[in-house]
């Protein structure tokens, strides 16, 4: 294609704004699809999980053709998990659509993309949507983009996604203010490899931005970082409806399928280039996305393992950037420690393993990768273990020194809740770096910068975030290495015996507060017997939190299990039936459910 007519470019925007809405809109008017072929909802969100929860897993572009323009538009993950994803999408578009609801104004998510989108030098076309809602103030919302973002709104299009209103305009701002690709089609090939992912009848489709030169099909390729070479077997694009092209050349985005098996052989960020003439550098910033966080996943029912693993082997298909391997724990029996790039991640993989594969499933605490550093006599190498799980914690007396992971965080909140979130990570062991104001007047937002453990953030602190401002604060972090913690292993004891799933690493200034918190929470979780059950939470050999159990009354039983013979016979069976479902730990029954419960809360 000829480069001075294609534009590439991204929609941003706060959750709920229109992004998908509008990105829906400019495929019809470009006569992507038809007004039917729409109506069974927004396009670009394919997946069940991404709809309800509105967030876009996996990036997808579609290729518009408009007055004689090649428009790609890249949909972008919007979740800091998928930062690096994100980033890579970003870095593929020359532009971006900002999206911003004309009756609530410029938010925390708007902040914290539009300034990722001003990092890749975007041109920022604001957008604002839903001025069709008796409640939309578009000029004030023009004032606040301008005043609490500091871009230029005075040509902003005035859009309602919904009805159709404006998209011409949208179009037309696209072409006219975003900037053509800067690319040379007789370089040597040089292509970012943007995403992939599994299709059941391509194989793994990679998602590509042509940088220099030109991709064919049966042109030998070599994935730069990876080493690996590859012949290209189709070349394409999607309208969304897959098309294939003859070729797609400097400054294009489009797919390539090469006969690739697996997801995991593809890395976002690679540079692809051609083997027999290759490009003299890859491109810049490549990274290898590693798990952050790791937990062990166990089936309820032993007899669902092997499902459990062939699931797991499927979404791995589809996401490289999630790990697994077999674990075995005295209390859950067989599972899988998995890897994830963090929370959200978790609970996508967990929530699809559920609803998709129809799985019951236990989840231990999540971990983060600590470093111990062994000790060694003089003439022996130092040793450095990678510890993703508590369970395999070395004994105290050989651990030297444990580093864990830190990020450096940045939060956006209306001034009101700065409070409680200052609060929130000084509690998390945060160290404040810095604290700003942007915006003025009622739409006034701070930005607080802090460094902490990653280990106090994977627990529960989106949610915790998110309570406290109720969903006002927009988070993000990176990681900036790891740094030396006063780090313990604590376990948990029932009726004197460890329960190993409830073991967790934890610093020794807040392992007291855990502890106890988990010793509560199993006092109220595990059923009486007929003895008393002491429940424990020890650092080494020593105790620092305790409950008591009272044991259950003989005539309590008595009455519990007598009446009539139906009712009893009820009960014996749902015990019968609830006893698959125990664990026995010094002599004591827990419910699996305990354990769920109990690890639910960190
Ligand atoms: P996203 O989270 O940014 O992708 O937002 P969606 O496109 O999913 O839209 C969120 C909600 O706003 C949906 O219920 C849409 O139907 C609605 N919506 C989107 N655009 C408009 C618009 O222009 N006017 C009105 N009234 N509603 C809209
Ligand atoms: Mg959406």
């Amino acid at each position: 294609a000829d480069i001075s007519k294609i534009r590439n470019f991204s929609i941003i925007a706060h959750i709920d704004h229109g992004k998908s809405t509008l990105a829906d809109r400019l495929i019809l008017r470009t006569g992507g699809l038809s007004e039917r072929e729409m109506t069974h909802g927004q396009v670009l969100d394919n997946m069940e999980i991404e709809q309800e929860r509105g967030i876009t897993i996996k990036a997808q572009t579609v290729r518009l053709e408009w007055n004689g323009y090649e428009l790609n538009l890249m949909d972008t993950p919007g979740h800091v998990d998928f930062a690096y994803e994100v980033s890579r999408s970003l870095a593929a578009c020359e532009g971006a659509l900002l999206v911003v609801d004309a009756a609530q104004g410029v938010e925390a998510q708007t902040l914290a993309n539009v300034y990722q989108s001003i990092e890749h030098d975007h041109e920022i076309v604001p957008v604002i949507n839903k001025i069709d809602l008796p409640a939309a103030d578009p000029e004030g919302v023009r004032q606040e983009i301008e005043e609490i973002i500091g871009l230029d709104a005075s040509e902003a299009v005035l859009a309602s996604a919904k009805s159709g209103i404006g998209i011409d305009e949208v179009l037309q701002a696209i072409v006219d203010r975003i900037p053509p690709p800067k690319g040379d089609r007789d370089a040597p090939l040089k292509a970012m490899l943007v995403d992939s992912w599994y299709d059941p009848y391509l194989g793994v489709v990679i998602l590509v931005r042509v940088i220099d030169g030109v991709l064919k099909k049966g042109q030998q390729v070599k994935f730069m970082q990876a080493g690996t070479t590859h012949l290209i077997d189709r070349v394409g694009c999607m309208r969304p409806k897959i098309e294939q092209l003859p070729e797609l050349s400097a400054g294009e985005i489009g797919f390539i399928t090469a006969q690739i098996k697996e997801v995991a052989e593809t890395r976002v960020g690679d540079t692809i280039t051609d083997a027999k003439r290759p490009a003299p550098a890859p491109l810049p910033g490549f990274k290898e996305v590693q798990p952050v966080v790791f937990c062990g996943l166990f089936p309820v029912d032993a007899a669902d393992f092997e499902k459990l693993r062939e699931s797991l082997y499927k979404l791995r298909l589809n996401d490289a950037s999630f790990s697994f391997e077999t674990e075995s724990s005295a209390a859950l029996g067989f599972g899988f420690r998995c890897g994830f790039l963090g929370l959200l991640h978790l609970e996508i993989i967990q929530e699809r393993l559920t609803r998709e594969y129809d799985l019951d499933l236990i989840t231990t605490a999540p971990s983060v990768v600590y470093r111990m550093h062994l000790t060694h006599s003089k003439n022996e190498p130092a040793q450095v273990i990678e510890l993703h799980n508590p369970a395999d914690m070395p004994d105290p007396n050989r651990i030297e020194m444990i580093e864990e992971p830190w990020i450096e965080a940045t939060i956006y909140t209306p001034d009101e809740y700065l409070g409680p979130i200052l609060k929130l990570c000084q509690d998390r062991r945060g160290i404040q770096k810095n604290l700003t104001y942007v915006g003025t007047g009622a739409h006034q937002r701070a930005q607080v910068t802090y460094e902490l453990p990653l280990n106090e953030v994977v627990f529960d602190f989106y949610d915790r975030l998110k309570s406290i401002t109720r969903g006002y604060a927009s988070f993000d972090y990176h990681q900036i290495g790891h740094r030396e913690g006063d780090l313990v292993k604590m376990s948990i004891l029932v009726n004197e015996e460890p329960v190993d799933a409830l073991s967790m690493i934890t610093h020794r200034g807040t392992a007291e507060a855990r502890g106890r918190g988990m010793c509560e929470r199993l006092k109220d979780l595990i059923p009486r017997h007929m003895f008393k059950i002491p429940i424990q939470a020890a650092i080494g050999g020593k105790v620092i939190a305790r409950e008591t159990i009272s044991a259950l009354r003989k005539d309590v039983t008595a009455k519990c299990y007598g009446g009539d013979a139906t009712r009893k016979r009820k009960l014996l069976e749902k015990q019968k039936k609830g006893k698959a479902r125990m664990r026995e730990y010094g002599n004591v029954s827990i419910p699996q459910e305990a354990f769920i419960a109990a690890l639910r809360m960190g």
